[in-house]
């Protein structure tokens, strides 16, 4: 049985930027169940972040300072812009670069081998019968068989997320066509998370694995033409994945360390997950580096101080999840109306992931007073509600307790104490 100091499941982003930093100091296997990068998407993150990286600037396929949102179908796509400096990057060139990296630093990477199993023995664990180490990372996405295996996941919502194949050189009047130039084909995928019945977010689609059943297929077609102004010959194929959201009640076990979206590192709601993976490895590899070599892997020590910017990032995404979800058409559009009353500077953090409690208190102020908010209650199931009061008024500190307390009580009859049960 081969040993090794780390085993990592897992060659995504998460995967291979922990394995690159790790297999500096440590001997390293990784295990990949398909073959690398073989998504065909491209990541967006911010160029800031990046140049801090110093990665080479040769994945980046298009750089561009401004950002459209859509925030409903039927308004003028370019009412929002928002200045910021994006850049777009080809993941499966980045992905074949890290595991190059890797390899170099005498790491193992083992592709089509699936992490299958576990078990411990002697405080350490065994792999799949073949492999032993005292120390599992596990990088391999939402999917998780420990996430599943350990219901790790609170109050899960499951979102559904719908890909076109489609060619793109073309489009007109379409603003995400640089995401898509760098397909020598002329035709890429890309998604959308339908949150309303008129609204949906568009995404760079990763998780597309299903092809759904044709009359879903001509809904969406319709659906998708309107939203997004693509005309129907080009649309080859649409597929459909689900991907679940929620609150992780762990990042570790024992000797288990979940990192990336396995993590939950960036609620998935925002699609920005590999933009938090490189914000966080340095400090992750720093971190489960000083386990190792203390040789104290318990979850004890692995378990990272919970930041407040943690619990209100979660909190915000959440809030409008579980609310864009669930509620009418009318009532999304009421919420949609208050965040575009934000400033860029608000909307920029947001979409960074990096408002602080005050600022989501503020924002969730301003909605619950300028939306019909009884209403709304109304449609948020009982658990997510008393979820949502619960961390509010945890990071509220009593700011507006009583207004929250009134019109729960209105709603509900549910009290403050009952938040707690
Ligand atoms: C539609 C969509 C659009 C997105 N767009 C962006 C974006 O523009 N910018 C951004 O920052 N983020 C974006 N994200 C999020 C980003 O793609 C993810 O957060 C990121 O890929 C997570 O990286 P990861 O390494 O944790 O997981 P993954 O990328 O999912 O990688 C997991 C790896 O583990 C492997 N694996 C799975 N199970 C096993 C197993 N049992 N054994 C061995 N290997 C296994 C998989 O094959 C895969 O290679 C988007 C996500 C979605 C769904």
């Amino acid at each position: 049985m081969k040993l090794f100091d780390i085993i990592i499941a897992g060659a995504g982003p998460a995967g291979l930027l922990l394995g690159k930093e790790l297999s500096e100091k440590f001997s390293v296997l990784i295990l990949e169940k398909n073959k690398i990068g073989t998504t065909n998407k491209n990541w967006l993150t911010y160029k800031d972040r990046w140049t801090k990286e110093k990665f080479s600037n040769s994945f980046i396929e298009n750089e561009f300072s401004k950002w459209h949102v859509q925030l409903s179908y039927n308004k003028k796509i370019n009412e929002m812009i928002i200045e910021d400096n994006f850049i777009c990057f080809n993941e499966h060139k980045f992905l074949k670069y890290l595991s190059e990296r890797v390899l170099k630093n005498k790491a193992v990477i083992l592709e089509n081998t699936p992490f299958r199993k576990f078990r411990r023995k002697n405080n350490q664990l065994i792999i799949n019968d073949k492999f032993r180490a005292p120390l599992l990372i596990d990088c391999s996405g939402i999917n998780s068989i420990i996430l599943k295996k350990y219901n790790l996941i609170e109050l899960p919502i499951y979102i559904n997320c719908y890909a076109y194949i489609g060619e793109f050189d073309k489009v007109d009047n379409f603003n995400y066509q640089h995401f898509f130039k760098h397909d020598k084909k002329n035709y890429s995928v890309f998604g959308f998370t339908k949150i309303a019945p008129k609204l949906a977010q568009l995404m760079l689609f990763q998780y597309s694995n299903k092809k759904i059943n044709l009359k879903t297929y001509r809904k969406l077609m319709s659906f998708a033409q309107k939203t997004f102004r693509i005309p129907k010959h080009k649309i080859i194929e649409m597929k459909v994945a689900t991907y679940p959201t929620g609150v992780l009640k762990e990042t570790c076990l024992d000797n288990i360390f979940l990192f990336g979206d396995a993590g939950f590192y960036s609620p998935s709601l925002n699609g920005m997950g590999f933009n938090e993976i490189l914000r966080q490895y340095h400090k992750i590899s720093k971190h489960i580096s000083d386990c190792v070599k203390t040789n104290k892997v318990s979850g004890e020590n692995l378990t990272l101080p919970k930041d407040i910017a943690d619990d209100v990032n979660n909190l915000i995404l959440r809030f409008f999840g579980m609310i864009i979800n669930d509620v009418p058409i009318e009532l999304s559009d009421q919420i949609f109306n208050v965040l575009k009353k934000l400033s860029k500077k608000d909307i920029q953090r947001i979409m960074r992931n990096d408002i602080n409690d005050r600022e989501v208190l503020k924002i969730i102020k301003q909605i619950i007073e300028e939306t019909d908010i009884s209403r709304l209650i109304k449609y948020i199931k009982k658990h997510h509600l008393k979820y949502i009061i619960r961390t509010l008024l945890e990071l509220s500190e009593d700011i507006f307790t009583e207004e929250i307390h009134n019109l729960v009580f209105k709603h509900h009859k549910i009290r403050i104490h009952d938040m707690y049960t």
